[in-house]
């Protein structure tokens, strides 16, 4: 039998700035999820990459003198990066200035026309550059982007293929009335649902190359290139080369009967990846995706973060001063993923010190230290705690990763309990310090397996020290700030 398949993407970045910890947080929940499908037995697809085109960008280049290429190399350069400051284990990064997928997009147009779902008319809107989007008058706030309201909208008149959008209200609402869990977690849904139920415009989706060459090229029309949503979004499956085997595109994507895609996303990103996209899937004649995540922001000791504010926190920067597991903790374990969170670094360095210098590091090496100092030997199991894993699965079956780790941490502190209250390091029998500090390593160890996908290298360090006949102490696992 062949394996079971996972797919799972995060949103493609957009290159006009560093990576910041909001998208640390949304490809670190991801690859935790990826990691536990593969523990899990299952054969994973993991894909990100880099959104790179669009008038944004176009001028970003044009400001700083450089070829717009060249611009986007380096930034997509600075993304692929994050694969090893965080650990990442995905085995897909898509660029949209790749190729295949320039090709792609625009068969996938190809389709969406066949289906007469593409015309052209003339257009006049408004549009927030900073958010690549059109707006609506009802979105306004004081005439601005309620996003960007430090920037003018731009209005945009010219002549532009559209996107029926409209055709698929209907078709959105009746899909989601068939598939409840489609969106975690459900406020989003019915938000989705009241913006459709509002009535859906169709969008533009092509500009004039002589106003903005930076684009995709429509097929059959030299004169424009796509709208950079439009080809953007069809990376989830372009990275899969849909074109070359369907069926093995469909084992891994998913059928229309039993779709396989999970795809995580901010909340900005909420009508773009669960109704745009999955509209251009339907019209393509693709299945659509099976479940969208919907993340909180993290905003910064209150403030959104922003490079005019100056508050703009870059993983990098974390992972260099802390470490890789420090960092994945703190975003696992601190932040609420479908709530907005707060970021300071004094809450960072508490959590540190509290769960990872004082709890597990602490316990591990107080226990390795007894275990060797007695010179006891242990036959440890792994993975010898059903009850434990039930609770722990459960909360990651529901995405509460917060909840999962908590679960492993109030293990760890029985454990410190334990051992404070039974006190081995006064005890002079052999037999009876040994029965003590055993429960306590195997428990350690059974954390130490279901905390793989989490915090991948402690984890490994772990169960390596735990799975010896004689634990030694080790190096210090998050030495005290
Ligand atoms: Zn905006």
């Amino acid at each position: 039998m062949d394996k079971e398949k996972f797919y799972i993407t995060t949103t493609l970045p957009y290159v006009n700035a560093d990576p910041h910890i909001g998208f640390a947080a949304e490809i670190v929940r991801a690859d935790v999820l990826a990691r536990w499908a593969r523990q899990e037995g299952k054969d994973v697809f993991f894909n990100t990459g880099t959104d790179e085109y669009g008038l944004k960008i176009f001028r970003k280049a044009e400001e700083r003198g450089v070829r717009t290429q060249e611009y986007t190399d380096e930034y997509a350069a600075r993304f692929d990066d994050l694969k090893k400051a965080l650990n990442l284990s995905y085995n897909s990064f898509i660029r949209t200035t790749d190729e295949r997928h320039k090709r792609l997009a625009g068969d996938f147009w190809k389709k969406c026309a066949a289906n007469g779902d593409i015309y052209k008319k003339a257009y006049k809107i408004k549009y927030c550059v900073g958010c690549e989007l059109e707006l609506t008058e009802s979105e306004l706030v004081d005439g601005k982007c309620p996003h960007h309201p430090g920037q003018e909208l731009e209005l945009i008149e010219e002549e532009n293929y559209f996107f029926k959008w409209s055709a698929y209200a209907d078709k959105l609402l009746d899909f989601y009335e068939k598939n409840p869990d489609f969106i975690v977690p459900a406020h989003r849904m019915n938000e989705i649902k009241a913006f459709i139920g509002r009535g859906l415009q169709d969008f533009s989706i092509s500009r004039l190359k002589s106003k903005m060459p930076w684009g995709v090229s429509v097929p059959g029309d030299s004169e424009h290139v796509m709208y950079v949503w439009f080809d953007a979004l069809t990376n989830y499956i372009n990275c899969l080369d849909w074109d070359k085997d369907f069926e093995n595109f469909t084992s891994i994507w998913g059928t229309k009967e039993s779709p396989n895609a999970i795809q995580v996303a901010g909340k900005d990103n909420l009508r773009q990846q669960t109704a745009m996209w999955q509209a251009m899937l339907m019209s393509a004649g693709f299945p659509t995706s099976k479940q969208i995540l919907i993340f909180g922001f993290i905003t910064s000791d209150g403030q959104k973060m922003s490079k005019s504010i100056g508050n703009v926190v870059n993983p990098h920067d974390l992972v260099k001063k802390y470490g890789v597991d420090a960092v994945r903790y703190y975003l696992l374990a601190d932040l609420k993923p479908f709530e907005d969170s707060d970021y300071t670094e004094e809450k960072f360095r508490a959590k540190f010190q509290a769960d990872l210098a004082n709890g597990l590091g602490n316990l591990v090496a107080r226990t390795s230290n007894l275990i060797e100092k007695n010179e006891l030997e242990f036959d440890l199991m792994r993975n010898s705690d059903q009850d434990l894993i039930i609770k722990f699965r459960n909360e990651i079956q529901a995405y509460h990763f917060d909840e999962a780790l908590n679960i492993l941490w109030s293990k760890l502190r029985e454990m410190d309990e334990y051992i404070s209250i039974k006190a081995p390091w006064k005890m002079t029998d052999k037999a009876e310090i040994s029965e003590v500090l055993k429960i306590v390593a195997q428990n350690i160890l059974n954390v130490a397996d279901l905390l793989q996908p989490f915090l991948p290298e402690t984890a490994e360090k772990i169960i390596q020290q735990f799975s010896a006949k004689r634990i030694k102490k080790g190096d210090s696992l998050f030495p005290r700030l």
